[in-house]
C-alpha cells in the first residue's frame, strides 16, 4: 500500500523556485472537506461544535480557513489567545484549556469571554482572585485507572498530569453554582492519537454517566460535554484510517441512551480535536543534500528535526514520498537524516525507499498537526516557511522563513563590537 502526496513532482519543482525548501505545505481542499465530514457526522448534535486545538498548527491563515467552515478554537497559553482573537474568533468560539495556568493567561481569557475549562479545583480560587466566574464555566475531569477498550489500554490517567477527581469535580461545581455559575461543561482527554472508532464513544459514556450524576446529586445544568481531542489518524499506509461518521454514530447511541432518558437532550457536544483535523493535509517538503555511505546508507535532507520532532522524540512514523519515483520499486534501505548534532534527528531509520538522488524532492506525510509547532531552535536551525496549497491550485506563503535577523532578535549583538 502507497500513501499518496497531495502534491506532484510538477507542482514542487514550480513552488521550489519561490519558496526554498524546507517547507511544510498545506492542502486546503483536503482541510475544508474533512472540516464538512466532521460537522455531518455531528449534525444529529445541535449545539455540536469543533474548537480546533491551536497548539497543533498556529497558523493564522489555517485558522482562518477552518473559522470560515464554523470552526472554533481551543487555547491553552496567553499566546494562543492573542492570536485567536487577532483572527477574529468571539467569546464562546474560543474554549481555554489549559494546565499550570499564570495569572495573566487566565485574565485574557475571562476578557475574551471563552469558556474557561478548570485543569484543577485549586485553580478556581487562584481565579477567582483575578477575574470573575462566567455564566457558562468547566471542569477537566480524570477518572484515574486506566483507560481500556476491549481490555486493550490505550493509556493511563492515573498517571496524567491533568484533571480532577470526580469528588473534586463535584466539589467544584457545587462552589461554583453558589458562586452563580448556571451553565456547566464536562471535559476529558483520556488517550491520544487513537486509531480506533470507539475512543470518542467510550469516552462520550463516561462522561454523559457523570454529567447524569452530576445533574442529579448536584441540580445543576450540563450544557455540554466537551470530548476533547486525541482522535487519531493512519500514519503508516497498513493503519486503517478511523471512519468519522461511524465515530459521529457511536456517540449519537451513546447519547440516546444515556442522556435522553434524563431529559438532557439540549446538551451538546464539543470536539478539540488537531491532528484529525490537520495532520493528513500537511506535508514537509525537503530536498536531499547529501548521501553518506559507512555501515549504513544515508541520505541527507534540507529539513531536520527542528522542523518535525516528531521521529526524534517519539520514534513516530512518518512516510516518506520520493517525488517522482512513486512507481520505482523501493529497493535501497536508509536512513534519512536531518543535520543536527543529534543521532536521533532521523526521519527514517532503516526504510526502504526507491534509489533516491541529490537533489530529489522528499515529501514527509502528514505533517499538518504537531509539525511546524513543534519546531525549535536547536543548533541555531531556524524555522522554516509555512505554504498553502489552495483550491484553485495556486499556493500562498502564509509564513515566511525565519532569518538569521529574526533568531538572533533577542539578542543585542551591537554590544559585542566586533575587533
Ligand atoms: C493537544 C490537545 C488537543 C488536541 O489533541 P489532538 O491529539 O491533536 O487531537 C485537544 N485538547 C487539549 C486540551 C489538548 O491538550
Amino acid at each position: 500500500m502507497e500513501k499518496k502526496p497531495f502534491v506532484t513532482l510538477e507542482q514542487v519543482q514550480e513552488m521550489a523556485q519561490k519558496y526554498p525548501t524546507p517547507f511544510h505545505l498545506y492542502d486546503e481542499k483536503g482541510i475544508r472537506e474533512n472540516a464538512r465530514r466532521l460537522k455531518q457526522a455531528f449534525a444529529w448534535n445541535k449545539g455540536f461544535k469543533e474548537y480546533f486545538a491551536v497548539k497543533a498548527t498556529p497558523n493564522p491563515y489555517l485558522m482562518q480557513i477552518l473559522k470560515e467552515e464554523g470552526i472554533g478554537v481551543d487555547c491553552s497559553s496567553y499566546t494562543e489567545l492573542y492570536l485567536s482573537d487577532k483572527v477574529g474568533f468571539k467569546g464562546h468560539e474560543i474554549m481555554f484549556s489549559s494546565n499550570v495556568t499564570p495569572e495573566e493567561d487566565f485574565k485574557l481569557a475571562s476578557d475574551l469571554d471563552a469558556i474557561i475549562n478548570f485543569d484543577d479545583i485549586t485553580h478556581l480560587k487562584f481565579y477567582e482572585k483575578l477575574a470573575p466566574f462566567h455564566e457558562t464555566m468547566c471542569c477537566r475531569y480524570n477518572p484515574g485507572g486506566n483507560f481500556s477498550i476491549h481490555n486493550q489500554i490505550m493509556d493511563t490517567p492515573n498517571e496524567a498530569k491533568y484533571g480532577m477527581t470526580k469528588d473534586q469535580m463535584k466539589d467544584a461545581f457545587k462552589y461554583m453554582k453558589a458562586k452563580g455559575v448556571k451553565h456547566f461543561g464536562i471535559h476529558a482527554f483520556l488517550a491520544s492519537n487513537t486509531i480506533t472508532e470507539e475512543y470518542y464513544p467510550k469516552l462520550a459514556r463516561i462522561l454523559f454517566k457523570l454529567a447524569v450524576e452530576m445533574k442529579r446529586e448536584l441540580g445543576v445544568h450540563i450544557a455540554f460535554i466537551n470530548l476533547s481531542g486525541g482522535v487519531g489518524i493512519p500514519y503508516k499506509p497498513e493503519d486503517k484510517p478511523n471512519d468519522i461518521m461511524v465515530i459521529g454514530e457511536g456517540v449519537r447511541k451513546a447519547y440516546e441512551e444515556i442522556l435522553v432518558p434524563e431529559g438532557m437532550d439540549d446538551l451538546a457536544i464539543f470536539t478539540e480535536l488537531g491532528r484529525f483535523m490537520l495532520a493528513p493535509y500537511g506535508c514537509l517538503v525537503t530536498k536531499a543534500i547529501h548521501e553518506k555511505h559507512i555501515y549504513r546508507e544515508y541520505i541527507g535532507v534540507d529539513a531536520c528535526a527542528a522542523n518535525l520532532m516528531r521521529p526524534a522524540i517519539y520514534g513516530a512514523y512518518h512516510h516518506i514520498t520520493v517525488l517522482g519515483k512513486e512507481k520505482e520499486p523501493r529497493d535501497h534501505v536508509y536512513d534519512v537524516t536531518g543535520g543536527l548534532c543529534e543521532n536521533c534527528d532521523k526521519f527514517a531509520v532503516q526504510r526502504s525507499l526507491p534509489k533516491i538522488d541529490i537533489g530529489d524532492y522528499l515529501v514527509i506525510h502528514d505533517t499538518g498537526a504537531h509539525g511546524f509547532s513543534m519546531g525549535y531552535n536547536y543548533n541555531g536551525k531556524l524555522r522554516s516557511a509555512e505554504v498553502l496549497l489552495k483550491e484553485d491550485g495556486s499556493t500562498q506563503l502564509i509564513r515566511r522563513a525565519e532569518t538569521k535577523e529574526d533568531y538572533f532578535a533577542t539578542l543585542d549583538l551591537e554590544h559585542f563590537p566586533k575587533q
